[in-house]
């Protein structure tokens, strides 16, 4: 149903477009419309004209839409790394938490750490200690990961953009003005405001576009269950254990984590994408289906077959190693492929690629690594595809 006025209805009612996004499902629809492949790249660039954001005239502020390159940069413990704000529970909120510890104690994930804004004012304060303190180091250290460091640079504002406490384009505009005020350097500045009216409006579209069956797609038929310790996080895959701990404490993991840990992980052992998708749903406080569903059925578990992302997030140990630390405190070699110390996603991701032969291998993104596994002899192939299952096995 669009915005409008409808009479079919016992009272007068009128339906208002949210002025929380930019573009509304049916501009969405009309970009999608006749296009062979959905890109998130052409529909911001779309959305950077329509906002104005970090535009001279028609062409883009830097000379180009999209500074990504500069952002892939591994973290290390030399700069000081802002710590999110945390707000005591007031009254009512400990009332809350006294309420769930009493019907949910024994469920998981604990509120003895809940710190989030609950007020607008609040929620304005994580904003503004944001842009003082970690948005210009946003985009060097988006994709990096490091022990016991669950925030780094991001903003952790989604639960608060969500649910309405913040205004998404506001703070959009407070970012560009950090960069005009050359307080921020632009692959920061660009790089935030892509996740916000990029990423974050494409993935609404796709939701509202796709329909309800969307949720029941399983492009690569994978059927396992999510092995227990997500739900724990006790494991010895340190990587696994540091990106599901501090969902478990903090409702929170930032993109990558999200994206190239957990995810990556259910997606190489072919984990039922409905069961995984229940899961984000569940441990997160900024998930909201429209938001969850398509970042993690589409973007992260590809059961989507390409309509969101134009190939699998599928890595190996290597990937892992070359943006975090978490390898250096792992009983596992992040380099070695088969025996007992190999590290797990090394072989998961050789036998990914091999299982999803018949699927995959027409993908242009997904030329090199079939060039890599036809390099293979065979009994290389076998021996990495035995270790994977034995590994499975394992998980129960
Ligand atoms: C499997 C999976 C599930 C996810 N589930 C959710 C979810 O339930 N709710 C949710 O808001 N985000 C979700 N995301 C997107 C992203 O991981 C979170 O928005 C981000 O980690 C929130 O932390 P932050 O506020 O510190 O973000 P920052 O890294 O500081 O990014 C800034 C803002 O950009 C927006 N943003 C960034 N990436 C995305 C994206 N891919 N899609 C939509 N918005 C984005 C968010 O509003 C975020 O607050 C998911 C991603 C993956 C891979
Ligand atoms: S070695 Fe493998 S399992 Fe261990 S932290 Fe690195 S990627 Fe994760």
């Amino acid at each position: 149903m669009g915005a409008g006025q409808y009479d079919r209805f016992d009272v007068p009612v009128t339906l208002s477009s949210d002025d929380r996004f930019l573009a509304s499902h049916s501009e969405f629809e009309a970009w999608a419309k006749g296009r062979k492949q959905l890109r998130m790249e052409f529909f911001y660039r779309d959305m950077r004209r329509k906002s104005g954001l970090l535009m001279d005239g028609n062409e883009p502020v830097g000379g180009q839409w999209n500074f990504d390159v500069e952002n892939r940069k591994r973290a290390n413990r030399n700069k000081i790394i802002p710590r999110p704000l945390h707000f005591p529970p007031d009254r009512i909120t400990r009332e809350v938490m006294e309420l769930v510890e009493t019907y949910f104690g024994d469920h998981i994930g604990s509120t003895k750490s809940f710190g989030f804004a609950v007020t607008r004012a609040d929620a304005l304060n994580q904003q503004a200690h944001f842009l003082n303190h970690a948005l210009a180091h946003f985009g060097d250290y988006q994709d990096a990961m490091l022990s016991d460091e669950p925030f780094l640079w991001h903003s952790i504002l989604s639960p608060y953009i969500n649910s309405g406490l913040i205004d998404p384009i506001e703070l959009c505009k407070q970012v560009e003005q950090c960069y005009l005020n050359g307080n921020v350097p632009i692959n920061a500045a660009e790089g935030f405001i892509r996740q916000i009216i990029g990423w974050r409006e494409y993935v609404r579209g796709i939701y509202w576009m796709a329909g309800p069956d969307y949720v029941r797609r399983n492009e690569l038929s994978a059927t396992r269950s999510l092995p227990d310790f997500y739900w724990t996080g006790q494991t010895d895959m340190h990587c696994l254990s540091q990106a599901i701990g501090q969902t478990l404490e903090h409702a929170y993991a930032h993109h990558i984590q999200r994206l190239m840990i957990t995810g990556n992980f259910a997606l190489l052992i072919g984990a039922n994408p409905q069961e995984v998708h229940e899961w984000y749903l569940a441990v997160y406080a900024d998930a909201y289906e429209w938001v969850e569903l398509p970042n993690t059925l589409g973007m992260s578990q590809f059961a989507d077959g390409g309509m969101l992302a134009s190939k699998p997030y599928a890595a190996s140990g290597a990937y892992i190693n070359r943006m975090s630390d978490y390898c250096r405190a792992c009983r596992y070699e992040a380099k070695s492929k088969t025996g007992p110390d190999a590290c797990p996603f090394n072989a998961l991701y050789w036998d990914f690629i091999g299982r999803n032969e018949a699927k995959l291998r027409s993908n242009p993104r997904m030329a090199m690594p079939y060039k890599n596994w036809d390099r293979m002899s065979p009994e290389d192939q076998s021996a990495l595809r035995r270790q994977a299952r034995k590994f499975v096995e394992t998980l129960g």
